[in-house]
């Protein structure tokens, strides 16, 4: 098909709708009091409530209203000094009461906005994302369909069931269409869910853990033709779950929309699935019905009525928000725009934060992050944060480095064995048998080669300006090929030009 972003882009704009949900953190359920500890045993967290057995009655997760609430005020909403839920009814087996207790008219949160803002050619552009409801529900069990070579229930023997997950407190928190984006809208979606998720972690409301489901997108995406005011008819791509994904799902399905209206036909309402391996969607559910969940007040809850002291209490303790703390990072370490951005789009920001905090130099920990571990890291097509190295590791090796116990080149290996999984910097240091090396008269003769070369900068040291002989060292280590054992080869030098 010759059907292109660019001439997409010609004809028609897009509106984007994001639905995210995120799993609280919280110690028990929302109407109960089981755990919520991820990977026990099926079924060994439930009981009468959360089973949906006959007499049970729930009771709200007084933490779960708190943390909703602080997702409110976070993302700039009114909270409701009184709402209700609602029991939303359909049948499917990983729900054991046949009915979902969410919100449905009474939202706890309305009316918020997000600023985001996202890297172009053409410089740093700023967007504000409204933001329809925030609202609490609970998330459902886990079915697992066995027998079938693929996990899904086509193809399936049987299937079982896990209830563990059934009641595990989940916020909503919806966008009004966002119009505007234009040609960036697959950046913009990815900008709000990582700046979104930024804050729920930043709030410790959630482990905001995309590869384990505790935070997924639905993106809703339509075209309109440029110009028009009416909407077009949205595709809704369903538990999108990496920050990649999400920018490639909405961009695939502009084409996908882009090329079906072109070619004179219609979108179909309904959801999607994105895969991975092809970056492409297939067909879900229709939702040209809209089905009838016979909503209705949960008769057995209270209403929640936060008072104005408990909402204040909350508001004067939310952290700082992530865009400032990003303004202050940058100010600290004294880095320009674009490798502040470099750094966002690697996600590796607090992973540097936290190699700084631990004592190593900005521009060093930034070096390694977005270097070597970024490198590592695409090859092997994972995040640099879920790699086995951690700023702990990292802050070590610049450490070593420092003390002249590795070299740069030294450094990288350590890097990459601790990458494979071969321990901690000094287990790989030992077992690998890595040396600098500190052979005098193998140094002493790259040292000569180097005043060689550089005579006017050897007069210079010999004159007292210690600071030139870097340029010196430079060349030895190059020399060397990075093995050499720089304060050795400093201190060498600078008794060879009468400054030791
Ligand atoms: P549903 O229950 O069908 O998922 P929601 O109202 O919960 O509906 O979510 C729909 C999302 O899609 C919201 O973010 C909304 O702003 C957005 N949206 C609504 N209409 C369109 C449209 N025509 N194109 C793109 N997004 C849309
Ligand atoms: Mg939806
Ligand atoms: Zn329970």
């Amino acid at each position: 098909m010759g059907f292109t972003y660019e001439t997409l882009l010609t004809k028609y704009e897009p509106v984007l709708g994001l639905e995210v949900h995120v799993e609280l953190g919280t110690k028990s359920k929302m109407f109960c009091g089981c755990s919520t500890v991820f990977g026990a045993e099926p079924n060994t967290q439930t009981c009468p409530v959360c089973l949906g057995l006959p007499g049970s009655l729930p009771v709200v997760n007084e933490k779960a209203i708190e943390y909703t609430i602080a997702i409110g005020l976070a993302l700039n909403c009114t909270i409701a000094p009184y709402s209700r839920f609602a029991r939303k009814n359909y049948f499917y087996p990983d729900m054991p009461k046949n009915f979902q207790t969410s919100q449905y008219d009474e939202p706890i949160c309305s009316n918020g906005f997000l600023d985001i803002s996202i890297e172009t050619d053409a410089g740093t552009k700023d967007f504000r994302i409204e933001i329809e409801r925030v609202h609490m529900e609970e998330d459902t069990g886990k079915s697992l369909h066995m027998g079938g070579a693929t996990g899904r229930i086509h193809g399936a023997d049987y299937s079982l069931l896990d209830y563990n997950r059934a009641g595990i407190p989940l916020v909503e928190i919806v966008t009004k269409p966002i119009v505007g984006t234009g040609k960036y809208a697959p950046e913009v979606a990815r900008a709000y869910v990582a700046e979104l998720r930024d804050i729920l972690r930043a709030l410790g409301v959630s482990d905001v853990k995309m590869e384990q489901g505790s935070l997924r997108c639905d993106a809703n995406v339509s075209l309109r033709p440029i110009g028009e005011s009416k909407f077009g008819t949205r595709s809704e791509t369903k538990n999108v779950n990496s920050l990649r994904s999400v920018e490639r799902a909405v961009r695939s399905e502009m084409l996908r929309h882009g090329s079906l209206l072109d070619e004179g036909r219609r979108v179909i309402q309904e959801t999607r699935h994105f895969h991975e391996n092809t970056g492409e969607t297939t067909a879900g559910r229709s939702k040209e019905q809209a089905e009838d969940y016979r909503y209705f007040p949960e008769p057995d809850l209270a209403p929640v009525t936060p008072s104005k002291d408990f909402i204040e209490k909350i508001r004067s303790s939310l952290p700082e928000k992530p865009s400032t703390r990003r303004k202050r990072l940058q100010e600290n370490w004294q880095v320009p725009d674009k490798e502040m951005a470099a750094m966002i789009n690697a996600d590796v920001l607090d992973l540097v934060a936290a190699t700084v905090e631990l004592g190593a130099d900005p521009t060093r920990a930034r070096g390694w992050w977005l270097g070597e571990i970024a490198r590592l890291a695409n090859e092997r097509e994972v995040s640099a944060g879920e790699l086995p190295i951690t700023p702990k590791d990292v802050s070590e090796i610049v450490q070593l480095i420092d003390s002249g116990e590795l070299t740069d080149k030294l450094a990288r290996q350590v890097v990459e064995g601790v990458i494979n999984g071969e321990g901690r910097p000094k287990e790989i240091i030992a077992n690998r048998g890595i040396k600098v090396v500190s052979d005098d008269s193998a140094l002493l003769s790259a040292i000569e080669k180097a005043i060689a070369a550089q005579p006017d900068i050897a007069e210079k040291v010999r004159g007292g300006h210690i600071p030139a002989a870097g340029a010196l060292i430079g060349a030895v280590m190059k020399e060397t090929k990075g093995q050499a054992d720089a304060a050795k080869v400093r201190e060498l030098l600078l008794r060879h030009l009468g400054q030791g």
